[in-house]
């Protein structure tokens, strides 16, 4: 690392140090290691993302949003776990030491960092294609973690918030679709600002018998969690939770595969046993939750859907005959 680059990280980055939540025992930037306190009886929950410049995020992005979305994201694996998140570090390559970049991107990430309660305490910093590598860390109960080898069949499955808003979001970034005014904004808010289902995944921990994050679309997503717990999930189509916005700007095609097959959605997938759904209702009944059931756990294997009672063989090629929904 250059000493421009040390002056950077110093002026952009140790602020996070300094407005920390860190004990007084513990160690962020400036040594060669961090120091950290895993709570007592907790378990330490670590995940790790790497955004490349061109296919994570468009090139020439803002870098304010960039650092918003980066950190955002990465989150969300831990929301997906239950994890309350605490520490993040950051593996930085970027063109070059451009102070006005820097400038901009610390501060997406820090107020993002700072909305979740997370702090920065280390990282690299290289040269070369700008690329974030983002390491989260946060801690959950050993008993509490989401992971997702538990479905059992009689689960039903269920989602948090909206599906296929990242799908219809990159459509409009790449002017593949045209959107009003209010759809556009709302998308781009959807893309840039996905919020990580963080609170969510710490009131479905102990209830939810699987989860996983929607990064890959529900399809992939909900796959993982079948063949984790050896089961098969069986999705209604026409249960699928859809934004007014992805309604108003999606053709019958896009609305099914969007949702189904797009990513980049960052809510949460889960399942829960029969005896929990009268607590899940208590919750969603106090808005302290919203999560829409679209599916059950069955025995064998694979995701199938259904659309108004019908299956629907799925082909990688495309979902138009899927029917209009
Ligand atoms: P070392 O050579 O010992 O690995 P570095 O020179 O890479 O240390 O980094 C010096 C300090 O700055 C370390 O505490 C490191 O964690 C921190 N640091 C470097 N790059 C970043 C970054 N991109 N974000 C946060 N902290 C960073
Ligand atoms: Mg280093």
């Amino acid at each position: 690392m250059s000493s421009d680059e040390f002056a950077l990280i110093d002026r952009y980055f140790k602020q996070a140090v300094e407005a920390s939540n860190l004990n007084s025992n513990e160690l962020g930037i400036g040594d060669d290691c961090a120091l950290l306190q895993v709570p007592e009886g907790k378990q330490l929950a670590i995940s790790l993302d790497t955004l490349v410049e061109g296919r994570h995020f468009p090139e020439g992005a803002d870098a304010e949003q960039i650092g918003q979305r980066a950190l955002r994201v990465s989150l969300s694996d831990l929301a997906a776990m239950g994890a309350e998140p605490l520490w993040l570090t950051l593996g930085l390559t970027v063109p070059s030491a451009c102070e006005d970049w820097f400038e901009r991107f610390s501060r997406g990430l820090l107020q993002a960092a700072h909305e979740f309660g997370v702090t920065l305490v280390g990282g690299d910093t290289t040269k070369g294609p700008l690329t974030l590598s983002l390491q989260v860390h946060g801690c959950v109960a050993p008993e509490a973690a989401l992971r997702r080898d538990g479905a059992s069949p009689g689960d039903s499955v269920y989602v948090t918030g909206t599906l296929g808003d990242g799908a219809a979001a990159l459509a409009v970034l790449t002017e593949q679709v045209e959107a009003d005014h209010a759809s556009q904004e709302y998308l781009l808010q959807r893309f840039y600002q996905p919020r990580p289902h963080i609170k969510e995944g710490r009131l479905l921990s102990g209830l939810a018998s699987a989860a996983i994050d929607i990064s890959d679309g529900l399809l992939a997503d909900l796959g993982h969690i079948c063949k984790a717990s050896a089961v098969s999930a069986e999705l209604q189509l026409e249960q699928l939770p859809l934004s007014n916005a992805l309604l108003a700007i999606a053709s019958d095609e896009q609305k099914v595969q969007w949702p189904l097959a797009g990513g980049d959605d960052y809510r949460l997938c889960f399942t829960m046993a029969p005896q929990q759904q009268h607590r899940l209702q208590q919750l969603m009944d106090s808005k302290l939750l919203k999560a829409t059931k679209i599916g059950e756990i069955v025995s064998g294997s694979g995701v199938h859907c259904f659309n108004r009672g019908q299956r629907l063989e799925l082909s990688a090629k495309g979902y138009n005959h899927f029917g209009n929904r």
